[in-house]
């Protein structure tokens, strides 16, 4: 992973780390530089109406900062949509499209737009929308204003689909889950039960977390698609 890129590209702040953070943790741990993408301000995560949407959304990114710190990660881009209001099209499209071309990434990393029974439709439409800009990113003719500002064409290699159930690769986190719970708590606003107390929340992590079917470790699953070479050849193929 030494001189490798991943970019991953989610809905709300805590999405990367919660659904990711152990593979994160391990991609830094090999030398792969990580950034994110989060397309919602998170402006409605809240249980109480007496929250003021503008207060948790500088709040949110407050919290993304500090987690991004404890994870190693190396910036992140907000696109700022409303939060549970993220518009699928053209505008969302070309928004992460530029990003893709921006940062160049190896790895691109996004939801499982095809999820059986997600039940948020912000996840359904990044995971939609960040698939195809990987596309548009790729061709020289799409976005020509985007050629124009420097910004050109790249061949993403591998897509990693996160929040699966369909997944064909594990990624052993199991030696990154401290880590990665410590990257969790520092979304306060959204784990409270995490955060209140280490020993408990770490704990409850350690159950809520995937682990791999046959080595019982815990792990993070991923839909891997190959998009360049042969491998990416036979995948078109095959799909
Ligand atoms: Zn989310």
């Amino acid at each position: 992973m030494k001189n490798q890129r991943v970019l991953v590209v989610a809905a709300h702040p805590d999405d990367a780390d919660f659904y990711c953070g152990g593979a994160v943790a391990y991609w830094i741990s090999k030398g792969a530089a990580v950034d994110y993408v989060i397309c919602t301000d998170g402006a409605i995560g809240a249980d109480s109406a007496d929250v003021v949407p503008a207060e948790l959304a500088a709040l949110r990114k407050k919290e993304q900062s500090d987690a991004n710190a404890a994870l190693g990660v190396r910036q992140t881009v907000w696109l700022d949509y409303p939060d549970f209001s993220l518009p699928a099209g053209e505008k969302l499209r070309k928004d992460i499209a530029r990003q893709i071309r921006r940062f160049k990434p190896h790895i691109l990393a996004t939801f499982d737009p095809w999820l059986r029974y997600e039940l948020h439709p912000d996840h359904t439409v990044a995971g939609r929308e960040t698939i195809y800009a990987r596309l548009a990113a790729r061709l020289p003719l799409r976005y020509p204003d985007l050629n124009d500002e420097g910004l050109l064409s790249w061949p993403v290699e591998r897509l990693l689909l996160f929040k699966t159930d369909n997944p064909n690769t594990w990624i052993d986190t199991e030696d990154f889950i401290e880590t990665k719970f410590n990257t969790l708590k520092c979304h306060a606003s959204q784990f409270k039960e995490l955060a209140s107390d280490d020993t408990v929340g770490l704990s409850l992590l350690k159950q809520l977390s995937k682990r791999h079917p046959e080595t019982g470790r815990i792990a993070e699953p991923f839909r891997n698609i190959p998009l360049e070479g042969l491998e990416g050849l036979m995948n078109y193929i095959s799909l």
